[in-house]
């Protein structure tokens, strides 16, 4: 019969196997958003995103609010690594009243334990970061946001020492608390509101989580500490397989019956009370104490968990279960001791075991998560269990070691867990918090609010009507410039044309056929060295025809004569559709003798020179233009062109009646805004940070296209390398270290941006982009360095749809529309590849523009075909 017993209370590995699979599965119910209400694993977000890391320095307190007493603790660490500092602390006995009583009188007394503490420890004056050891589960919604507590900006946190049963608190307090109860307690539990139970411990632990699974917590990148709330696992009854009548009557007797179920299994509250229904089974059928009378083990709590724990002792054992159970009254032989010290054993071991299986899930869990082939961890570890006996500790390392082979675990006994735990968590978030405070500090001036992007808003708009303005257009930033392109595409082009695309990152040529199914297109990728983009006018045309003549020779269209159309994306004055007066170069380009003179005419020039004579030059237009065309080819809507690719740029279909710079009143004519150069006349000075200034002082057009260069792809790494240098340089980020390789410019390439922001991407991809740069980042590193291009790339999709805003609401105001339903053709590598960057434009755009609904329309190719096509109308007027 005994036998039996000890046989129920020994849980086999596969048994053990399963139970692991079972607390995955309740693990991931808790994280996910979907299920959390329902889990029993709650897996609740502490908003600790870090663990110690040495350099945390200061004078701590902290306050445990335990069972019977307050204790109050004083630490200080020197930022040196020390992780044995002195403490001092000091025991509150707490009145049964303040115990039973009202929560405000509680809170009370607990600050009366802290005044008197720090009265007779001569403290300083000071404010003192405080950590509260609170033993109940809470929700968090914040870091500083918690229940009950009446401590002003409090922290609420579990203990780092995992497996304590406890949570601890966070809080700055001056010594005399004020009251702000802030988030909500679950629930009571462990003694305050049921007055039966004694003694403590149950079993908890907490781990660094990958923030992205805690989806309870709005948070997307780094870790986060999650405390599992295990107790409640096997509540959904999942752990009936190996639960033993004796645990059924320790779980009816209990004041909470079906809940808690892994917690009565595992902490050490309970072992008392299942050994005691263990003998109380085993001597109504005969198998021990015979002869004794045995009804005193009816009564509940008459033997001790500390009893049990004293009885498994290898030396002392037998001696010490023998004066237990004389102390009961008993009777026992030689032989009910050693059967007794046998069972406390198997209930020992086996509250081990599952342990370990929980653990081994969290392990496993982690070592998923980090997508990694080994985890190598440290556990710290706490309650008496632990602490006391060295058994229970053998076997939860070893079962462990079996349940999750991939996973190396060190075990740390924290000496005094909960209080020291508190303190470091208290000294740790002080340290993130101090950290936080710079880089919001150094990124604020980045983070363009609402109000701001509005203003925007309102200032390209009147930029707008001032570069429309006859007089008042020379002292415009937005040059508003005329197309002399004055309607969309129909359908009913027709024909073969040339098209030249330069003012991208690639000069190509291509030959566009328009037919009744549609356009077909061969192109071909010319390299123009940066020798000849900043030579001379004369050999950058010359390049230009020879390319030309190189593709029709390949093209096998040397004996035609096509209409050309040139797509040639830089502002121009523009006098008709074939007239193009240069008024300056961007984007890095800057050959001499070009600036002022009409480009088709270079352009003819050029092929006088190389002896090309059949080139009919019908169109000129901007690369934002051929993008407008080409989706209003699919879309007759589309009546905006966007590009955000080296550079930005917008243009769209104005009421000619507002061109003040063309003569005529009737229909619509295309501007090409040029809106790069907004900002350029000091309207935009105060968004522009030193990072900005930096940035422009060391392009070739220093001053000019100052709006672009908060937006487009040839300046956004390098606003991020900016960052990322003064981060160092603020010890904020690689630890201070300096990075020489950092210092070197357009290293930090836009696409970085792309990559680094992918969704989900593991920052262990982060790091090794960072690797490649010879930029040694830890995990914290990686997780700033994202954020900073998070924050320039929203700053630039935000400062788009400003911009943006200005344009459909003047277009909805020009026709008298209550709503405007238009589409924007868009170009640009940058809009099409990063993650993130359409998303939010098209996000603000919907509410800084709530009138108008606009559709997005990505072009394929819209320089090349959009070219063609502008010919293509242009020749549809000229042969009817
Ligand atoms: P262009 O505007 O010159 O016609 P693109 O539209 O291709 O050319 O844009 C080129 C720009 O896009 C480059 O300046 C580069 O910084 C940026 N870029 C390239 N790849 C990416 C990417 N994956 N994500 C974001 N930006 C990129
Ligand atoms: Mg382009």
């Amino acid at each position: 019969q005994v036998q039996r017993a000890l046989l129920a209370l020994t849980i086999p590995l596969e048994m053990l196997q399963a139970v692991k699979g079972h607390m995955l599965q309740a693990m991931r119910k808790g994280l996910s958003r979907q299920t959390h209400a329902q889990a029993n694993v709650r897996m609740l977000p502490t908003y600790i995103c870090s663990t110690p890391d040495g350099t945390e320095k200061g004078d701590l307190l902290v306050v445990e609010l335990c069972q019977s007493h307050v204790r109050t603790l004083w630490m200080t660490l020197l930022g040196d690594g020390n992780q044995s500092p002195q403490v001092t602390n000091k025991i509150f006995d707490m009145p049964g009243d303040i115990m039973q009583g009202k929560g405000e009188a509680l809170f009370d007394f607990i600050a009366q334990c802290v005044r008197q503490f720090l009265a007779g420890i001569n403290s300083p004056q000071h404010r003192l970061p405080l950590g509260f050891v609170f033993p109940f589960s809470c929700r968090q919604t914040r870091l500083d946001k918690v229940s009950g507590a009446t401590l002003s900006r409090c922290h609420l946190l579990p203990s780092m020492s995992s497996l304590g049963s406890r949570a601890g608190l966070v809080t700055e307090a001056n010594g005399s608390a004020t009251c702000s109860p802030q988030a909500e307690l679950i629930s009571w539990s462990k003694g305050f509101s049921c007055s039966d139970v004694e003694g403590k411990d149950g079993t908890n632990s907490c781990f660094m989580a990958e923030a992205q699974q805690v989806e309870m917590a709005e948070e997307t990148s780094g870790r986060m500490c999650v405390n599992t709330e295990w107790g409640c696992f096997g509540d959904d009854g999942t752990l009936s397989d190996i639960l033993t009548p004796y645990d059924q009557c320790v779980d009816q007797e209990s004041s909470n019956p079906g809940e808690k179920r892994f917690e009565k299994l595992v902490g050490s509250l309970y072992l008392g009370e299942i050994v005691r229904h263990v003998l109380t089974a085993l001597a109504a059928e005969k198998a021990l104490f015979i002869g004794s009378s045995v009804t005193i083990l009816g009564t509940k709590g008459v033997l001790k968990t500390q009893q049990v724990l004293e009885i498994i002792d290898n030396e002392e054992g037998m001696a010490k279960a023998r004066k237990a159970l004389e102390a009961l009254g008993l009777r026992p032989s030689e032989r009910d001791c050693c059967r007794v010290q046998q069972i406390c054993r198997a209930v020992v071991s086996r509250a081990a075991a599952l342990c370990a299986a929980g653990l081994a899930a969290v392990l496993s869990h982690m070592c998923q998560s980090r997508e990694l082939e080994q985890l190598v961890v440290n556990v710290g570890v706490d309650g008496e269990l632990y602490r006391g006996h060295t058994r229970f500790g053998e076997i939860l390392q070893s079962v462990t070691g079996l349940l999750a082979p991939e996973c190396m675990a060190t075990f740390l006994p924290s000496v005094d867990g909960t209080g020291r735990g508190a303190a470091m968590v208290t000294a740790v978030a002080l340290r993130l918090a101090a950290h936080r405070h710079e880089v919001d500090q150094l990124l604020a001036p980045l983070r363009l609010s609402r109000a701001d992007l509005e203003r925007v808003q309102a200032l390209m708009r009147r930029e707008m009507e001032l570069g429309l303005g006859r007089e008042s257009n020379t002292n415009a930033s937005v040059r508003m410039l005329p197309t002399y392109v004055r309607g969309t595409p129909d359908g009913t082009e027709r024909g073969e044309f040339l098209a030249l695309d330069l003012g991208g990152t690639n000069f190509r040529v291509l030959v566009v056929r328009v037919s009744q199914d549609g356009i077909r297109m061969a192109s071909e990728i010319y390299v123009i060295p940066t020798t000849v983009t900043q030579g001379t006018g004369e050999a950058l045309f010359d390049h230009i025809i020879e390319c030309i003549m190189d593709f029709q020779l390949k093209q096998n269209l040397m004996e035609q004569v096509l209409p050309l159309g040139f797509t040639f994306s830089f502002p121009c004055q523009q006098l008709g559709l074939d007239k193009a007066v240069l008024l300056s170069w961007t984007k890095g380009f800057s050959a001499s003798g070009c600036v002022g003179q009409d480009v088709v005419q270079l352009l003819r020039e050029a092929a006088q020179r190389k002896q090309h004579l059949a080139l009919k030059v019908v169109a000129v237009v901007n690369d934002t233009v051929g993008t407008m065309m080409s989706c209003g080819y699919d879309d007759p809507k589309c009546e905006i062109g966007l590009i955000v690719g080296t550079g930005t740029n917008a243009c769209y279909m104005e009421e000619m009646q507002n061109v003040g710079t063309v003569e005529g009143e009737q229909g619509r004519m295309c501007i090409n805004m040029e809106w790069g150069a907004f900002g350029d006349n000091g309207c935009l000075d105060d968004i522009f940070t030193d990072f900005d200034r930096l940035v422009d002082e060391k392009t070739i057009n220093a001053g000019k296209q100052r709006f672009e260069k908060l937006i487009s792809g040839m300046y956004l790494g390098e606003i991020v390398r900016h960052i990322l240098l003064a981060l160092v340089e603020k010890q904020l980020l690689f630890r201070g270290k300096p990075c020489p390789k950092l210092q070197t410019r357009d290293i930090f390439q836009t696409k970085f941006l792309s990559t680094i922001e992918i969704d989900g991407l593991g920052l262990r991809q982060v790091r090794s982009i960072l690797q490649d740069l010879e930029l040694q980042a830890s995990f914290e590193d990686s997780v700033l360095v994202r954020e900073v291009c998070q924050t320039v790339s929203l700053r630039a999709a935000h400062l788009c749809a400003a911009g943006l805003a200005a344009v459909v609401e003047k277009m909805r105001e020009n026709r008298g529309l209550a709503q405007l339903a238009v589409t924007v053709g868009v170009d640009g590598t940058l809009y099409k590849l990063h993650p993130r960057f359409s998303q939010h434009l098209q996000q603000m755009l919907r509410d800084l523009a709530p009138n108008c609904t606009v559709t997005f329309l990505q072009s394929e190719d819209g320089s090349g075909k959009g070219a063609a096509l502008v010919a293509a109308v242009a020749c549809r007027g000229a042969n009817p």
